[in-house]
């Protein structure tokens, strides 16, 4: 008897009007009305012989289907089903720093401090976002005090400073990255003009930090510029990053931020603030049970993503949400999505 399997790699996510299929070794995502649901039920279930059978009405568009499960390597045929079993959840108990946001505008903190307790609590990135121009000593004191610490990676978000020529301006920003390659710099309010001349390789960036320096044209004026859900942007995901969005929340599991005036939160754009760095550690934050509310917040507890098939593949906001902001559940604000349409 031959059976038919959803590849291991294909993850299913089950919404109210369609599903997605996550193809995490292709990096594809597919879409179907839940019309198509029984079909794939069957096809596992009784094969493809009985199921034809069984919707007999239906057999062109089964085998259509069919096809399609089948030669975008969603599906495959075996005698020996027993010998694939599912992939088991695994409930990631790794409570290591995700992530840690720290804004800047007119406060510079002591950053030796905030560096080596994010050491300590082994973060793995952490995201620096400055929403006006810094003068390069200040950076280069940033990342001084960066490179004695054992975090893997510093996004820098700074915008493009117009009283310098542009190309003093790269080569500052060449010169810090070639000290230390875990560097990467995020530069908004690009004109057009100098991303045309990017793209055209009239200004020319070392291909050595091609990979640690992007250039784009928004405009970043503050924390509330974060936020936006855009499912056309979604992109594929790994299996253990699939799962960690079944089981945490999708932004803020694993994350700690200080917003521009030094108050520890979950999120800088969040209300709460747990107290200021220059009172408080992030260490003590961190580990304290009230701070870790938001991390078990999954979509499925959120109303209307519960009902989304787009639910673990999307990311969250609970900064920006509709409705009561003392609620914790609603909708992100920003995603314009409609799952029942
Ligand atoms: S935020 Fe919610 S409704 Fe929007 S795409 Fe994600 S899961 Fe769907
Ligand atoms: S909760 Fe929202 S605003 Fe805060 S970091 Fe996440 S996506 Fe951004």
């Amino acid at each position: 008897m031959k059976y038919i399997k959803l590849y291991a790699y294909c993850l299913l996510t089950i919404g109210k009007k369609r599903f997605t299929i996550l193809d995490t070794l292709h990096n594809d995502i597919f879409i179907f009305e839940n019309s198509y649901l029984k079909y794939l039920e069957g096809l596992q279930k009784y094969g493809l012989s009985k199921i034809l059978e069984m919707e007999n009405h239906d057999s062109e568009q089964i085998v259509k289907f069919f096809d399609f499960l089948y030669t975008n390597k969603i599906i495959f045929i075996t005698e020996q089903p027993d010998l694939f079993p599912e992939i088991k959840q695994i409930r990631d108990t790794n409570t290591d720093v995700k992530k840690a946001i720290i804004d800047i505008r007119n406060k510079i903190f002591d950053f030796n401090t905030i560096f080596s307790q994010l050491e300590y609590l082994k973060c793995d990135l952490v995201e620096i976002r400055v929403f006006k121009s810094l003068s390069f000593d200040v950076i280069t004191n940033i990342i001084q005090s960066f490179s004695t610490v054992a975090i893997d990676k510093i996004i820098l978000l700074i915008p493009l400073n117009y009283e310098v020529d542009f190309y003093c301006f790269l080569n500052k920003v060449e010169e810090l990255i070639l000290l230390d390659y875990r560097i990467h710099f995020l530069i908004y309010n690009v004109s057009e003009h100098i991303l045309e001349k990017i793209e055209s390789k009239e200004f020319v960036i070392k291909s050595s930090i091609y990979f640690n320096i992007q250039f784009v044209k928004n405009s970043v004026t503050g924390c509330e510029n974060c936020g936006d859900i855009k499912p056309e942007k979604f992109f594929s995901s790994s299996i253990e990053e699939f799962m960690e969005k079944q089981l945490f929340n999708s932004c803020l599991n694993r994350q700690i931020s200080i917003d521009e005036n030094g108050e520890i939160k979950n999120c800088p754009s969040m209300q709460k603030s747990w107290g200021n760095i220059n009172v408080k550690s992030l260490i003590h934050t961190y580990n304290s049970k009230d701070f870790r509310f938001f991390w078990d917040i999954t979509k499925d507890k959120i109303e209307v993503c519960k009902d989304c098939e787009l639910r673990n593949l999307c990311h969250d906001c609970r900064a920006y949400t509709e409705g009561d902001a003392l609620d914790h559940y609603n909708k992100p604000l920003k995603c314009e999505y409609n799952p029942y349409a």
